[in-house]
Protein backbone atom coordinates (compact mmCIF):
# COMPACT_ATOMS: atom_id res chain seq x y z
CA UNK A 1 0.00 0.00 0.00
CA UNK A 2 2.64 2.13 1.38
CA UNK A 3 4.62 1.79 -2.20
CA UNK A 4 1.38 2.35 -4.32
CA UNK A 5 0.63 5.32 -2.50
CA UNK A 6 4.56 6.76 -3.12
CA UNK A 7 4.20 5.89 -7.09
CA UNK A 8 0.82 7.67 -7.36
CA UNK A 9 2.43 10.67 -5.76
CA UNK A 10 5.47 10.64 -7.41
CA UNK A 11 3.57 10.07 -10.62
CA UNK A 12 0.59 13.27 -9.93
CA UNK A 13 3.67 15.42 -8.59
CA UNK A 14 6.22 14.40 -11.31
CA UNK A 15 3.62 14.42 -14.76
CA UNK A 16 2.20 17.93 -14.35
CA UNK A 17 5.50 19.28 -14.00
CA UNK A 18 7.29 17.29 -16.53
CA UNK A 19 4.32 18.42 -19.12
CA UNK A 20 4.91 22.23 -17.75
CA UNK A 21 8.46 22.48 -18.55
CA UNK A 22 8.14 20.35 -21.81
CA UNK A 23 5.44 23.08 -23.15
CA UNK A 24 7.71 25.71 -22.24
CA UNK A 25 10.57 24.16 -23.87
CA UNK A 26 8.59 24.22 -26.97
CA UNK A 27 7.03 27.74 -26.46
CA UNK A 28 10.70 29.26 -26.24
CA UNK A 29 10.97 27.48 -29.33
CA UNK A 30 9.10 28.55 -30.96
CA UNK A 31 9.21 32.14 -29.97
CA UNK A 32 12.70 32.26 -30.81
CA UNK A 33 12.37 31.24 -33.82
CA UNK A 34 9.81 33.22 -35.24
CA UNK A 35 11.29 36.25 -34.05
CA UNK A 36 15.20 35.36 -35.60
CA UNK A 37 13.16 35.15 -38.88
CA UNK A 38 11.28 37.85 -38.52
CA UNK A 39 14.55 39.65 -37.71
CA UNK A 40 15.94 37.95 -41.18
CA UNK A 41 12.97 39.21 -43.13
CA UNK A 42 13.23 42.54 -42.06
CA UNK A 43 16.65 42.87 -42.88
CA UNK A 44 16.89 41.37 -45.91
CA UNK A 45 13.81 43.30 -47.35
CA UNK A 46 15.54 46.43 -46.59
CA UNK A 47 18.76 44.89 -48.10
CA UNK A 48 16.89 44.00 -51.13
CA UNK A 49 15.58 47.47 -51.63
CA UNK A 50 18.63 48.77 -51.78
CA UNK A 51 20.53 46.48 -53.56
CA UNK A 52 17.08 46.86 -56.42
CA UNK A 53 17.75 50.37 -56.29
CA UNK A 54 22.10 50.43 -56.92
CA UNK A 55 21.56 47.81 -59.76
CA UNK A 56 23.64 45.85 -58.01
CA UNK A 57 22.19 42.48 -59.58
CA UNK A 58 23.81 43.67 -62.68
CA UNK A 59 27.22 44.56 -62.24
CA UNK A 60 28.71 44.47 -58.34
CA UNK A 61 29.97 47.54 -57.84
CA UNK A 62 28.68 49.27 -54.72
CA UNK A 63 31.47 48.29 -52.22
CA UNK A 64 29.06 49.61 -49.68
CA UNK A 65 26.38 47.12 -50.72
CA UNK A 66 28.93 44.46 -50.67
CA UNK A 67 30.11 45.34 -47.26
CA UNK A 68 26.28 45.05 -45.67
CA UNK A 69 25.69 42.07 -47.86
CA UNK A 70 29.03 40.48 -45.63
CA UNK A 71 28.28 42.23 -42.52
CA UNK A 72 24.37 41.14 -42.23
CA UNK A 73 25.52 37.41 -43.54
CA UNK A 74 28.51 37.45 -40.24
CA UNK A 75 26.17 38.83 -38.17
CA UNK A 76 23.45 35.56 -38.75
CA UNK A 77 26.67 34.02 -38.62
CA UNK A 78 25.10 32.42 -42.43
CA UNK A 79 25.11 33.32 -45.51
CA UNK A 80 23.38 35.48 -48.02
CA UNK A 81 23.39 34.74 -52.14
CA UNK A 82 22.10 36.79 -54.94
CA UNK A 83 20.18 35.83 -57.77
CA UNK A 84 19.24 37.10 -61.00
CA UNK A 85 16.20 37.28 -62.79
CA UNK A 86 18.00 33.89 -64.92
CA UNK A 87 18.38 32.39 -61.51
CA UNK A 88 22.09 32.85 -61.93
CA UNK A 89 24.30 33.17 -58.44
CA UNK A 90 25.86 36.76 -58.94
CA UNK A 91 27.10 37.08 -55.60
CA UNK A 92 27.41 34.78 -52.71
CA UNK A 93 28.85 35.87 -49.61
CA UNK A 94 30.21 32.51 -49.08
CA UNK A 95 31.94 33.03 -52.57
CA UNK A 96 31.00 28.76 -53.18
CA UNK A 97 28.39 29.07 -55.90
CA UNK A 98 28.94 32.20 -57.43
CA UNK A 99 28.59 32.24 -61.32
CA UNK A 100 26.18 28.82 -61.03
CA UNK A 101 22.91 28.61 -61.96
CA UNK A 102 20.25 27.71 -59.08
CA UNK A 103 17.02 25.45 -60.69
CA UNK A 104 15.18 24.62 -57.86
CA UNK A 105 11.17 25.55 -56.64
CA UNK A 106 12.17 27.94 -54.06
CA UNK A 107 13.60 30.77 -55.99
CA UNK A 108 11.42 30.15 -58.63
CA UNK A 109 8.46 30.78 -56.18
CA UNK A 110 10.76 33.97 -55.12
CA UNK A 111 10.71 35.30 -58.61
CA UNK A 112 6.78 34.96 -58.58
CA UNK A 113 7.06 37.51 -55.65
CA UNK A 114 6.84 35.10 -52.69
CA UNK A 115 8.66 35.32 -49.47
CA UNK A 116 9.60 31.58 -48.48
CA UNK A 117 10.86 30.94 -44.69
CA UNK A 118 12.49 26.97 -43.83
CA UNK A 119 14.08 25.23 -40.93
CA UNK A 120 17.04 23.24 -42.23
CA UNK A 121 17.07 20.93 -38.86
CA UNK A 122 19.85 19.30 -39.69
CA UNK A 123 22.41 22.25 -40.43
CA UNK A 124 20.43 24.69 -37.65
CA UNK A 125 19.96 26.78 -40.17
CA UNK A 126 17.03 29.35 -41.13
CA UNK A 127 16.52 30.56 -44.24
CA UNK A 128 14.71 33.11 -45.47
CA UNK A 129 13.84 33.00 -49.23
CA UNK A 130 13.07 37.15 -50.72
CA UNK A 131 12.37 38.41 -54.61
CA UNK A 132 14.28 41.41 -55.11
CA UNK A 133 11.96 44.25 -56.14
CA UNK A 134 12.11 47.49 -58.07
CA UNK A 135 9.61 49.99 -59.24
CA UNK A 136 6.94 48.83 -55.96
CA UNK A 137 5.02 51.68 -54.60
CA UNK A 138 1.10 51.81 -53.25
CA UNK A 139 -0.71 50.88 -56.33
CA UNK A 140 2.35 48.74 -57.78
CA UNK A 141 3.80 45.40 -56.50
CA UNK A 142 7.02 46.75 -58.93
CA UNK A 143 8.90 44.02 -61.00
CA UNK A 144 10.73 40.79 -59.84
CA UNK A 145 14.30 41.29 -61.00
CA UNK A 146 16.13 38.92 -58.55
CA UNK A 147 15.85 36.69 -55.61
CA UNK A 148 17.97 36.68 -52.04
CA UNK A 149 18.61 33.75 -50.02
CA UNK A 150 19.53 34.52 -46.61
CA UNK A 151 20.28 32.05 -44.53
CA UNK A 152 20.96 32.23 -40.67
CA UNK A 153 22.14 29.90 -37.86
CA UNK A 154 19.98 29.10 -35.37
CA UNK A 155 22.47 27.22 -33.26
CA UNK A 156 22.19 29.67 -29.92
CA UNK A 157 18.78 28.88 -29.91
CA UNK A 158 19.45 25.37 -30.49
CA UNK A 159 22.37 25.08 -27.65
CA UNK A 160 19.75 27.33 -25.69
CA UNK A 161 17.25 24.85 -25.90
CA UNK A 162 19.82 21.68 -25.37
CA UNK A 163 20.36 23.56 -22.17
CA UNK A 164 16.83 24.31 -21.42
CA UNK A 165 16.45 20.09 -21.85
CA UNK A 166 19.51 19.43 -19.82
CA UNK A 167 18.36 21.95 -16.83
CA UNK A 168 15.31 20.65 -17.07
CA UNK A 169 16.61 16.50 -16.35
CA UNK A 170 18.35 18.18 -13.39
CA UNK A 171 14.84 19.71 -12.24
CA UNK A 172 13.10 16.53 -12.90
CA UNK A 173 15.89 14.53 -11.07
CA UNK A 174 16.05 17.26 -8.08
CA UNK A 175 11.88 17.56 -7.96
CA UNK A 176 11.81 13.79 -8.09
CA UNK A 177 13.70 13.23 -5.00
CA UNK A 178 12.10 15.76 -3.30
CA UNK A 179 8.56 14.51 -3.95
CA UNK A 180 9.93 11.04 -3.09
CA UNK A 181 11.29 12.09 0.60
CA UNK A 182 7.32 14.18 0.71
CA UNK A 183 5.85 11.15 -0.45
CA UNK A 184 7.75 8.86 1.91
CA UNK A 185 6.37 11.06 4.79
CA UNK A 186 2.97 11.15 3.96
CA UNK A 187 2.46 7.96 3.22
CA UNK A 188 4.10 7.16 7.08
CA UNK A 189 1.44 9.72 8.46
CA UNK A 190 -1.60 8.18 6.55
CA UNK A 191 -0.33 4.47 7.27
CA UNK A 192 1.07 4.99 10.78
CA UNK A 193 -2.72 4.75 12.21
CA UNK A 194 -3.02 1.37 10.00
CA UNK A 195 0.08 -0.15 11.36
CA UNK A 196 -1.12 0.61 14.67
CA UNK A 197 -4.20 -0.74 14.39
CA UNK A 198 -2.92 -4.15 12.52
CA UNK A 199 -0.33 -4.80 15.73
CA UNK A 200 -3.40 -4.08 18.07
CA UNK A 201 -5.18 -6.39 16.26
CA UNK A 202 -2.15 -8.69 16.22
CA UNK A 203 -2.05 -8.71 19.72
CA UNK A 204 -5.31 -9.08 20.88
CA UNK A 205 -6.04 -12.09 18.05
CA UNK A 206 -2.59 -14.11 19.69
CA UNK A 207 -2.79 -12.93 23.39
CA UNK A 208 -7.50 -12.80 23.58
CA UNK A 209 -6.49 -9.75 25.59
CA UNK A 210 -6.34 -6.32 25.14
CA UNK A 211 -9.88 -6.12 22.85
CA UNK A 212 -10.73 -2.43 24.94
CA UNK A 213 -7.18 -0.96 22.90
CA UNK A 214 -8.57 -1.64 19.55
CA UNK A 215 -8.77 1.85 18.78
CA UNK A 216 -7.81 4.61 16.27
CA UNK A 217 -7.82 8.30 16.50
CA UNK A 218 -6.84 9.99 13.19
CA UNK A 219 -8.86 9.12 10.54
CA UNK A 220 -12.72 8.15 10.55
CA UNK A 221 -12.57 5.22 8.12
CA UNK A 222 -9.96 4.09 10.15
CA UNK A 223 -11.86 4.39 13.21
CA UNK A 224 -14.74 2.66 12.15
CA UNK A 225 -12.63 -0.06 10.88
CA UNK A 226 -10.82 -0.51 14.05
CA UNK A 227 -14.35 -0.20 15.82
CA UNK A 228 -15.72 -3.06 13.77
CA UNK A 229 -12.51 -5.12 14.19
CA UNK A 230 -13.09 -4.87 18.60
CA UNK A 231 -16.90 -5.94 17.80
CA UNK A 232 -15.42 -8.81 16.15
CA UNK A 233 -12.66 -9.18 18.39
CA UNK A 234 -15.33 -8.89 21.44
CA UNK A 235 -17.31 -11.84 20.19
CA UNK A 236 -14.59 -14.22 19.33
CA UNK A 237 -13.18 -13.61 22.68
CA UNK A 238 -16.31 -14.72 24.14
CA UNK A 239 -17.23 -17.41 21.94
CA UNK A 240 -13.70 -19.02 22.76
CA UNK A 241 -14.10 -18.52 26.56
CA UNK A 242 -17.52 -20.23 26.24
CA UNK A 243 -15.70 -22.72 24.14
CA UNK A 244 -13.62 -23.15 27.08
CA UNK A 245 -16.04 -23.33 29.61
CA UNK A 246 -18.10 -25.95 28.15
CA UNK A 247 -15.41 -28.30 27.12
CA UNK A 248 -14.20 -27.94 30.92
CA UNK A 249 -18.16 -28.72 31.82
CA UNK A 250 -18.28 -31.39 29.27
CA UNK A 251 -15.18 -32.75 30.77
CA UNK A 252 -16.42 -32.65 34.61
CA UNK A 253 -20.08 -33.85 33.97
CA UNK A 254 -18.83 -36.86 31.98
CA UNK A 255 -16.34 -37.39 34.48
CA UNK A 256 -18.60 -37.68 37.33
CA UNK A 257 -20.24 -41.02 36.67
CA UNK A 258 -17.09 -42.44 35.91
CA UNK A 259 -15.59 -41.49 39.33
CA UNK A 260 -18.83 -42.73 41.17
CA UNK A 261 -18.38 -46.19 39.18
CA UNK A 262 -14.79 -46.34 39.92
CA UNK A 263 -15.42 -45.53 43.63
CA UNK A 264 -17.76 -48.06 43.59
CA UNK A 265 -16.05 -50.93 41.34
CA UNK A 266 -13.02 -50.56 43.37
CA UNK A 267 -14.71 -51.90 46.75
CA UNK A 268 -16.00 -54.37 44.87
CA UNK A 269 -12.94 -55.38 43.24
CA UNK A 270 -10.51 -54.82 46.49
CA UNK A 271 -12.89 -56.22 49.39
CA UNK A 272 -12.06 -59.99 49.67
CA UNK A 273 -15.28 -61.33 50.94
CA UNK A 274 -17.93 -58.75 49.79
CA UNK A 275 -21.66 -59.96 50.81
CA UNK A 276 -24.02 -60.40 47.71
CA UNK A 277 -26.16 -58.27 49.30
CA UNK A 278 -23.77 -55.46 48.51
CA UNK A 279 -22.82 -56.52 45.33
CA UNK A 280 -25.96 -56.47 44.02
CA UNK A 281 -26.45 -52.73 45.51
CA UNK A 282 -23.42 -51.34 44.29
CA UNK A 283 -24.23 -52.67 40.82
CA UNK A 284 -27.33 -50.98 40.96
CA UNK A 285 -25.65 -47.77 41.44
CA UNK A 286 -23.08 -48.69 38.80
CA UNK A 287 -25.97 -49.03 36.49
CA UNK A 288 -27.72 -46.11 37.51
CA UNK A 289 -24.35 -43.98 36.84
CA UNK A 290 -24.01 -45.57 33.72
CA UNK A 291 -27.38 -44.36 32.68
CA UNK A 292 -26.30 -41.17 33.75
CA UNK A 293 -23.59 -40.53 31.77
CA UNK A 294 -25.50 -42.17 28.71
CA UNK A 295 -28.33 -39.50 29.03
CA UNK A 296 -25.60 -36.90 29.17
CA UNK A 297 -24.26 -37.98 26.10
CA UNK A 298 -27.41 -38.44 24.52
CA UNK A 299 -27.89 -34.57 25.39
CA UNK A 300 -24.85 -33.49 24.15
CA UNK A 301 -25.40 -34.99 21.14
CA UNK A 302 -28.97 -33.25 20.61
CA UNK A 303 -27.44 -30.14 21.32
CA UNK A 304 -24.62 -30.76 18.64
CA UNK A 305 -27.17 -31.91 16.24
CA UNK A 306 -29.16 -28.92 16.98
CA UNK A 307 -26.26 -26.52 15.77
CA UNK A 308 -25.11 -28.31 13.25
CA UNK A 309 -28.41 -28.71 11.62
CA UNK A 310 -29.21 -25.30 12.31
CA UNK A 311 -29.92 -24.65 8.47
CA UNK A 312 -31.85 -28.01 8.62
CA UNK A 313 -35.61 -27.07 9.15
CA UNK A 314 -38.40 -29.68 8.20
CA UNK A 315 -41.06 -27.69 8.11
CA UNK A 316 -44.60 -28.69 8.05
CA UNK A 317 -47.94 -27.50 9.39
CA UNK A 318 -48.88 -29.23 12.47
CA UNK A 319 -51.78 -29.32 14.89
CA UNK A 320 -49.80 -27.64 18.15
CA UNK A 321 -53.14 -28.97 19.81
CA UNK A 322 -52.85 -32.05 18.80
CA UNK A 323 -49.32 -32.36 19.44
CA UNK A 324 -49.08 -30.96 23.37
CA UNK A 325 -51.86 -33.81 23.92
CA UNK A 326 -50.24 -36.25 23.06
CA UNK A 327 -46.62 -35.09 24.90
CA UNK A 328 -48.70 -35.11 28.14
CA UNK A 329 -49.82 -38.24 27.54
CA UNK A 330 -46.69 -39.43 27.12
CA UNK A 331 -45.79 -37.89 30.29
CA UNK A 332 -48.67 -38.56 32.54
CA UNK A 333 -47.15 -41.29 34.34
CA UNK A 334 -44.05 -39.22 35.58
CA UNK A 335 -46.70 -37.24 36.87
CA UNK A 336 -48.82 -39.68 38.79
CA UNK A 337 -45.50 -40.87 40.14
CA UNK A 338 -45.72 -37.60 42.66
CA UNK A 339 -49.38 -37.00 42.72
CA UNK A 340 -49.15 -34.25 40.13
CA UNK A 341 -52.07 -33.14 38.41
CA UNK A 342 -51.85 -32.15 34.56
CA UNK A 343 -54.11 -29.73 33.12
CA UNK A 344 -54.40 -28.41 29.60
CA UNK A 345 -56.27 -25.45 28.65
CA UNK A 346 -56.23 -24.47 25.32
CA UNK A 347 -58.07 -21.61 23.57
CA UNK A 348 -58.21 -22.56 20.06
CA UNK A 349 -57.20 -24.59 17.62
CA UNK A 350 -53.14 -23.63 16.51
CA UNK A 351 -52.11 -24.78 13.11
CA UNK A 352 -48.30 -23.98 12.71
CA UNK A 353 -45.20 -23.80 10.56
CA UNK A 354 -42.92 -25.71 12.96
CA UNK A 355 -40.21 -28.70 12.69
CA UNK A 356 -42.41 -31.42 15.15
CA UNK A 357 -39.46 -33.52 16.08
CA UNK A 358 -37.76 -29.90 17.37
CA UNK A 359 -41.01 -28.08 18.98
CA UNK A 360 -41.98 -31.43 20.56
CA UNK A 361 -38.48 -31.36 22.20
CA UNK A 362 -39.11 -28.42 23.51
CA UNK A 363 -42.40 -29.25 25.00
CA UNK A 364 -41.39 -32.12 26.39
CA UNK A 365 -38.27 -30.57 27.77
CA UNK A 366 -40.69 -27.85 29.60
CA UNK A 367 -43.50 -30.02 31.23
CA UNK A 368 -40.97 -33.08 32.15
CA UNK A 369 -39.04 -29.64 34.36
CA UNK A 370 -42.72 -28.97 35.30
CA UNK A 371 -43.05 -31.98 37.02
CA UNK A 372 -39.07 -32.70 38.03
CA UNK A 373 -39.21 -29.39 40.25
CA UNK A 374 -42.73 -29.59 41.03
CA UNK A 375 -44.03 -30.58 44.83
CA UNK A 376 -45.42 -33.76 45.39
CA UNK A 377 -49.06 -33.63 44.95
CA UNK A 378 -48.63 -30.25 42.82
CA UNK A 379 -50.05 -29.13 39.85
CA UNK A 380 -49.07 -28.41 35.80
CA UNK A 381 -50.97 -26.06 33.58
CA UNK A 382 -50.39 -26.04 29.96
CA UNK A 383 -51.85 -23.55 27.96
CA UNK A 384 -52.00 -22.82 24.15
CA UNK A 385 -53.34 -19.69 22.72
CA UNK A 386 -52.48 -18.05 20.02
CA UNK A 387 -53.10 -14.62 17.87
CA UNK A 388 -52.83 -13.29 13.88
CA UNK A 389 -49.15 -14.12 13.69
CA UNK A 390 -48.07 -15.73 16.38
CA UNK A 391 -48.74 -18.90 18.90
CA UNK A 392 -47.85 -18.85 22.88
CA UNK A 393 -47.75 -22.43 25.04
CA UNK A 394 -47.51 -21.12 28.52
CA UNK A 395 -46.10 -23.98 31.05
CA UNK A 396 -46.96 -23.36 34.49
CA UNK A 397 -45.94 -25.56 37.87
CA UNK A 398 -46.63 -24.94 41.47
CA UNK A 399 -43.13 -25.98 41.80
CA UNK A 400 -40.26 -25.17 44.14
CA UNK A 401 -39.35 -21.65 41.46
CA UNK A 402 -36.09 -20.45 40.57
CA UNK A 403 -34.20 -17.45 42.51
CA UNK A 404 -34.67 -13.77 40.48
CA UNK A 405 -30.73 -13.47 39.69
CA UNK A 406 -30.65 -17.45 38.60
CA UNK A 407 -33.54 -17.07 36.56
CA UNK A 408 -31.30 -15.66 32.94
CA UNK A 409 -28.69 -18.19 33.84
CA UNK A 410 -30.47 -21.58 33.31
CA UNK A 411 -30.62 -21.46 29.63
CA UNK A 412 -26.99 -21.86 29.78
CA UNK A 413 -25.66 -25.10 29.13
CA UNK A 414 -24.78 -27.56 32.52
CA UNK A 415 -26.27 -24.83 34.12
CA UNK A 416 -28.23 -25.94 37.80
CA UNK A 417 -29.92 -24.35 40.19
CA UNK A 418 -29.93 -26.81 42.73
CA UNK A 419 -27.18 -29.25 41.43
CA UNK A 420 -27.93 -32.34 43.90
CA UNK A 421 -31.46 -31.75 43.35
CA UNK A 422 -31.12 -32.04 39.31
CA UNK A 423 -28.84 -35.01 39.92
CA UNK A 424 -31.37 -36.81 41.73
CA UNK A 425 -33.64 -36.06 39.16
CA UNK A 426 -31.42 -37.41 36.69
CA UNK A 427 -30.88 -33.81 35.23
CA UNK A 428 -27.91 -32.77 32.72
CA UNK A 429 -28.25 -29.33 32.81
CA UNK A 430 -28.43 -29.52 28.98
CA UNK A 431 -32.30 -29.26 28.82
CA UNK A 432 -33.16 -25.84 28.71
CA UNK A 433 -30.13 -24.74 26.34
CA UNK A 434 -31.46 -27.30 23.84
CA UNK A 435 -34.85 -26.00 24.62
CA UNK A 436 -33.64 -22.31 23.70
CA UNK A 437 -31.97 -23.48 20.76
CA UNK A 438 -34.72 -25.30 19.26
CA UNK A 439 -36.96 -22.08 19.98
CA UNK A 440 -34.55 -19.80 18.38
CA UNK A 441 -34.35 -22.05 14.87
CA UNK A 442 -38.21 -20.96 14.56
CA UNK A 443 -37.26 -17.67 15.39
CA UNK A 444 -39.35 -17.75 18.72
CA UNK A 445 -38.32 -16.54 21.92
CA UNK A 446 -38.72 -17.78 25.65
CA UNK A 447 -39.79 -16.28 28.68
CA UNK A 448 -39.22 -17.17 32.70
CA UNK A 449 -41.37 -15.90 35.58
CA UNK A 450 -41.42 -17.59 38.86
CA UNK A 451 -41.16 -17.15 42.51
CA UNK A 452 -39.11 -19.70 44.63
CA UNK A 453 -41.28 -21.55 46.50
CA UNK A 454 -44.55 -20.92 44.72
CA UNK A 455 -43.88 -22.10 41.23
CA UNK A 456 -42.45 -21.47 37.56
CA UNK A 457 -44.25 -20.00 34.40
CA UNK A 458 -42.11 -20.84 30.96
CA UNK A 459 -44.07 -18.97 27.80
CA UNK A 460 -42.92 -19.56 24.18
CA UNK A 461 -44.08 -17.53 21.73
CA UNK A 462 -43.17 -18.93 18.16
CA UNK A 463 -44.60 -17.74 14.66
CA UNK A 464 -47.51 -19.03 13.20
CA UNK A 465 -45.99 -18.89 9.36
CA UNK A 466 -41.90 -19.96 9.58
CA UNK A 467 -41.61 -18.81 6.05
CA UNK A 468 -42.59 -14.98 6.89
CA UNK A 469 -40.30 -15.47 9.93
CA UNK A 470 -37.52 -16.39 7.76
CA UNK A 471 -37.68 -12.85 5.34
P1 LIG B 1 -31.80 -30.19 34.12
O1 LIG B 1 -31.41 -31.34 33.29
O2 LIG B 1 -30.95 -29.99 35.31
O3 LIG B 1 -33.26 -30.12 34.41
P2 LIG B 1 -32.37 -27.85 32.49
O4 LIG B 1 -31.49 -27.16 31.52
O5 LIG B 1 -33.63 -28.42 31.98
O6 LIG B 1 -31.46 -28.91 33.21
O7 LIG B 1 -32.69 -26.82 33.63
C1 LIG B 1 -31.68 -26.08 34.22
C2 LIG B 1 -31.99 -25.77 35.66
O8 LIG B 1 -33.07 -24.85 35.73
C3 LIG B 1 -32.46 -26.96 36.45
O9 LIG B 1 -31.36 -27.66 36.98
C4 LIG B 1 -33.30 -26.35 37.55
O10 LIG B 1 -32.46 -25.91 38.62
C5 LIG B 1 -33.86 -25.11 36.86
N1 LIG B 1 -35.25 -25.32 36.40
C6 LIG B 1 -35.65 -25.64 35.17
N2 LIG B 1 -37.00 -25.72 35.09
C7 LIG B 1 -37.48 -25.45 36.31
C8 LIG B 1 -38.78 -25.37 36.91
N3 LIG B 1 -39.90 -25.61 36.21
N4 LIG B 1 -38.87 -25.05 38.22
C9 LIG B 1 -37.77 -24.81 38.94
N5 LIG B 1 -36.51 -24.86 38.46
C10 LIG B 1 -36.35 -25.18 37.16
Amino acid sequence: MRVHMVCILLVIGLLPLYAGMHAMRALYWEYSFEKRVEQMKEQGTALAGQIAQTGYLQQQMQPEVSARLSVLANLMNGRIILLNSNLQVVKDTAEREEGKTLISEEPIYAMQGEIQTYYNEKERKAEVILPIVVGANAENNGQVIGVMIFEGSLADIVSAQELFRENIVVLMIGAAILLLGAALVISWCMIKPLRTLSGQIEHAAETYEGTEMIKSTGYLEVEQIAEAFRGMMEKTVATEKSRQEFVSNVSHELKTPLTAIKVLSDSLVLEPDVPIEMYREFINDINSEIDREAKIVNDLLALVKLDKTSGEMHIAEVNINELLEIILKRLKPLALKRGIEMIFESYRTVLAEIDEVKMSLVFTNLIENAIKYNRDGGRVMVSLNADHRYFYAKIEDTGIGIPEEEQGLIFDRFYRVDKARSRETGGTGLGLSITKSAVQMHKGSIKVQSIPGVGSIFTVRIPLSYVLTVQ
